[in-house]
């Protein structure tokens, strides 16, 4: 007898995403370079599974009754997966976020039926920032505050699915996992996770300039060193709990005509619209294969979708604006 159908909501359709093989830079690296599709998340990012995980675990510890509010401090995506999520579980929430985020992404929330925030960018150190006004607020209005950046909830999620999830669909043959760090929630659960099955896969960090991360862990201070990034969710000054003891074994900077080159050869070559922090993961996956293959296996994420971004990474005149060229080509990048 087959067992009668079980269904779901739109909720239990986090994770279990696509891994998919970049073929143009998988035959150019003579690598297998793979991309989890994270964009297909309900949300559309990865950051669909730190809300989850954020959630189901504030649910356990009694912090959320029904018709409560989640209130988060977000560059945009975790704002998205908590609302969609929320609202699938019947929670409000109320997002705070750097007002020079992509429009996309606050219409995006708006849309979904959030109440968000916009607040002028402030360093962590100031009292204005972002998730400060978010805690401030979680406290005044009663609600939960999600805290994303240090809340290991969020690195547990990967832990508990992002890692298996690529354990399994490459057959344990995985030889690396590279991230650049928002929280760290997905660079550190995962990598954490795949050096339980194999303590020989090698966790990559692909940092922006303008972050501290490639510094963190390649000299141990948390320097910034010149430049900047247009990449957004990304870019972070300091070691959040999430990153807490974390063990990396390589750590690249990746410019943002790099990143670029990268999701422009996405797009012609394999229909892939992308943000530019999925350039910056995928520009460190070849890093590594060109220094330690060929032969290896290296995953990595395609964080969100470009349709966020195209005011900025589709408008031939803003990125002549800023100096950057969507037809160089990605092998000049590399060389
Ligand atoms: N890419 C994008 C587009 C993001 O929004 C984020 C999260 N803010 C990340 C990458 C980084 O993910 P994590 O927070 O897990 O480090």
């Amino acid at each position: 007898m087959t067992p009668p159908p079980t269904y779901f909501g739109l909720d239990h359709y986090v994770g279990r995403t696509p891994l998919l093989r970049l073929k143009k830079l998988s035959a150019l690296t003579g690598c297998e370079i793979l991309g989890k599709a994270e964009f297909m998340n309900p949300g559309g990012s990865v950051k669909d599974r730190a809300a989850y995980g954020i959630i189901t675990d504030a649910e356990r510890r009694g912090l959320l009754q029904p018709g409560g509010t989640i209130v988060e401090g977000t560059a945009g995506n975790t704002g998205i997966g908590l609302t969609v999520i929320g609202q699938a579980r019947g929670y409000r929430t109320v997002i705070v976020i750097p007002d020079t985020q992509a429009p996309e992404k606050i219409e995006q929330l708006r849309a979904l039926g959030a109440e968000v925030i916009p607040v002028p960018p402030k360093p962590f150190s100031d009292p204005g920032n972002y998730n400060h006004i978010a805690r401030e607020l979680a406290a005044e209005r009663g609600g939960f505050w999600a805290n994303q950046f240090d809340n290991v909830a969020n690195r547990q999620a990967h832990f508990g699915t992002t890692g298996p999830e690529i354990w399994e669909q490459t057959g344990g043959t995985v030889n690396a996992f590279v991230a650049a760090v928002g929280t760290g929630g997905t660079l550190a659960g995962t990598s954490q996770f795949l050096k339980t099955q194999n303590p020989k896969v090698a966790a990559v960090c692909a940092d922006p300039y303008g972050a501290a991360m490639w510094s963190w862990f390649t000299n141990g201070n948390l320097d910034t060193d010149d430049g900047d990034s247009f990449a957004e969710g990304i870019g972070q000054g300091r070691v959040t709990k999430n990153l807490e003891d974390l063990v990396i074994d390589k750590a690249y900077r990746i410019d943002d005509q790099t990143a670029l080159s990268v999701i422009y050869q996405l797009l012609r070559e394999e229909g892939l619209l992308l943000g530019l922090s999925s350039g910056i993961n995928v520009a460190g996956a070849v890093r590594y294969a060109l220094e330690h293959g060929p032969g290896l296996t290296i995953a990595t994420i395609l964080c969100d979708t470009g349709l966020k971004y195209r005011q900025k990474l589709s408008n031939p005149a803003w990125l002549t604006e800023n100096g950057l060229d969507p037809d160089l080509p990605v092998e000049s990048v590399f060389a």
